[in-house]
């Protein structure tokens, strides 16, 4: 039986190293250069390599190492102040949707874009069911490879021109609960000789996964940065929005959060998805307050509902977000109001995997 083709994008450079020394033992000593090729330019490109390779060596390569594209279905742009807001639909190899967002950060003051963030997705639905989100409505159907999370950063960069400053997995998916992909994507997004992202560029965003959260504190990333989907600091509401709670309760929840520390100066970023008429009463600031007390430095992000398909009620007005983060200050918490980008094109937050409704009509 012939070994399966490995994707390079699942590995990190020494464990590539390592496979090509196993499957070639002789001419792996170009392996370096082609991780670098594979991992920025997604694929491999002999020419360029400075010393001519034969064609049989060059099948032996193509045999044993694979770079796993995902192929763009759709793009989606919503331009705003900043700039365009990008939503790509890529489809995996098995005819599955994925769905990976650029969202424009910060300008220069001549307008040019000075950074960018994208949104990582690390499953195909979420199991997790929270009831202001589009991709709950999916359940779970897979989770992605460590190798397909790193790709919608190598595909958007090769084939859409993006180049992120920032990475956020804050997709489809609830990213503690792919934990070994996850991982492993971290690795390797962060590997100096490939993408090179440094861990203060990254961002894993929780629902409240405690088992989770215990695992990346034991991972020790110092840099690396941590927020949480709070949405009501009241158990009974919260497990209604978000059925985790049921079996992470807020109280565990805090404790797991008190535990997570890497560094002195680390901010915990604490997302409210601002809920008319579910969780925007003076006393709903009030307890998102005493939840966050004991945490130490806590940014809340205040992100006014976007809604879905099936809305959960209609998104805030303007003077209703300021009035909330009005009281929010008022208890002493820094808070920043999370700018609406990508709604018209479903591409905001809680509104990924609307467009996943079969593997049929992926079309591949
Ligand atoms: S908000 Fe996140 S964790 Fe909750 S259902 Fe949506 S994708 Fe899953």
């Amino acid at each position: 039986m012939p070994s399966p083709i490995v994707d390079v994008l699942g590995l990190t450079h020494d464990e590539f190293l390592a496979a090509a020394r196993a499957a070639l033992p002789e001419g792996h000593g170009i392996a370096s250069q082609l991780y670098r090729q594979a991992l920025q330019c997604g694929g491999f490109d002999f020419s360029r390599l400075g010393t001519p390779v034969p064609a049989t060596r060059q099948a032996q390569w193509q045999d044993s190492f694979r770079v796993g594209l995902l192929t763009p279905q759709r793009i989606l742009e919503e331009r705003g102040t900043l700039g365009a807001t990008i939503k790509a639909v890529l489809a995996t190899a098995d005819g599955y949707r994925v769905e990976t967002v650029l969202i424009p950060m910060r300008a220069h003051a001549d307008g040019r874009l000075a950074a960018s963030t994208q949104c990582l997705s690390t499953q195909v639905g979420c199991r997790m069911g929270c009831t202001f989100c589009e991709t709950a409505r999916l359940g779970l159907i897979r989770n992605l490879s460590a190798a397909e999370i790193v790709s919608q950063v190598v595909t958007a960069r090769v084939r859409l021109g993006w180049r992120a400053k920032n990475l956020v997995f804050m997709g489809m998916g609830e990213p503690l609960d792919n934990w070994d992909a996850l991982h492993q994507a971290l690795r390797v997004l962060s590997d100096p000789h490939g993408l090179s992202y440094g861990q203060d560029r990254i961002t894993i965003c929780t629902s409240g996964h405690l088992a989770g959260i215990e695992r990346l504190a034991k991972l020790g990333w110092k840099r690396l940065n941590l927020s949480i989907s709070l949405t009501s600091a009241d158990d009974e509401t919260r497990s209604r929005l978000m059925p985790i709670n049921r079996s992470a309760p807020l109280a565990r929840l805090q404790q797991a959060l008190l535990a997570y520390r890497p560094r002195r100066c680390f901010a915990l970023g604490v997302n409210y998805c601002l809920l008319p008429g579910i969780n925007d009463r003076r006393e709903d600031a009030a307890r998102v307050a005493a939840f966050c007390r004991p945490l130490g430095r806590c940014l809340v992000n205040v992100i006014p509902y976007n809604p879905g398909s099936q809305p959960l009620t209609r998104p805030p007005t303007d003077e209703e977000v300021d009035c909330f983060i009005g009281w929010l200050r008022e208890e002493g918490l820094a808070v920043r109001r999370r700018i609406t980008k990508g709604r018209s094109i479903m591409a905001a937050c809680g509104q990924l995997g609307n467009s996943q409704r079969s593997r049929e009509t992926a079309g591949v």
